[in-house]
């Protein structure tokens, strides 16, 4: 990967979002960004690209090289375990931090003719100097949905939950299918019924590794709750005044569920 000329030197004002894999460099709390990298051992700036402003000052994602021990006072965090302690700002900028270094790692080479590419300085992308074959971060669109009865919610353990940990109907958009395809497909196919008021509410990237969430909420039409057991170990029609655990705030599904409570509730 050949970079662009305006990569930042390491004494620039600059925050910094460190990232290996799908980890982040913070302090002992998970405080990023980092501002100050001129004590750090790095022979040279491996790749860089700007990702955004904090506060007034310009953000960068740096990769750390593998080979290279992590300063005192510093660790790893997992981009997951951010997303609990920084605000949505910060947040936001370190899972594209995460997103950018993913996509530049796996675009290291042409899809179509095989030759290096090229970091392009004016976009975020790469370019193949052989074919001209222009390559963008990779967005995955999902659809998640947060589906009432009466004053009772749906909610359902997926098999990467953990034990006890519920929440609402979500899968990837297909090609050639609309947002709002998606959403009565996945949830006939998932939960086996139909719906009706389908409605947009809000969207919220998810970095894990490239997802967009489109947030919809709607109401049970017919049909009785049969679960997909390739995606779902159980699920219910919960009390939306007597809800298990559901995921934290910060997360797009917190924020369906709060809304159809809000709703619901406020009606009734
Ligand atoms: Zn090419």
């Amino acid at each position: 990967m050949i970079q662009p000329a305006d990569t930042p030197q390491r004494d620039d004002a600059v925050n910094w979002f460190i990232v290996q894999g799908n980890q982040l460099l913070t302090d002992h709390d998970g405080k990023i960004p980092i501002a100050d990298i001129t004590r750090f051992p790095l022979a040279e700036l491996e790749y860089t690209a700007k990702i955004g402003e904090l506060e007034g000052m310009p953000a960068y994602v740096l990769v750390w090289p593998k080979d290279v021990t992590v300063p005192d006072g510093l660790q790893w965090t997992p981009l997951r375990q951010l997303l609990l302690v920084s605000d949505s700002e910060t947040f936001a900028l370190a899972g594209k931090a995460c997103q950018v270094h993913h996509f530049l790692q796996t675009h290291q080479y042409c899809g179509r003719c095989g030759s290096e590419t090229v970091q392009m300085e004016t976009e975020l992308a790469v370019l193949c100097p052989q074919c001209d074959f222009l390559c963008y971060p990779r967005i995955s669109p999902c659809i998640i949905v947060a589906i009432y009865k009466g004053s009772d919610i749906l909610l359902a353990r997926g098999s990467r939950h953990p034990e006890g940990l519920f929440s609402i109907l979500a899968g990837f958009v297909e090609s050639g299918e609309s947002l709002e395809q998606a959403v009565h497909r996945e949830v006939l196919e998932e939960a086996g019924i139909q719906i009706k008021d389908v409605r947009y509410r809000f969207s919220q990237p998810w970095p894990f590794p490239h997802s967009l969430m489109a947030g919809f909420t709607a109401q049970w039409h017919s049909g009785t709750l049969v679960l997909d057991p390739s995606e779902l170990i159980e699920g219910n029609w919960f009390a939306l005044t007597d809800l298990p655990k559901t995921p934290p705030e910060g997360t797009i599904a917190a924020r369906l569920i709060a809304t159809v409570k809000a709703e619901v509730l406020d009606a009734s």
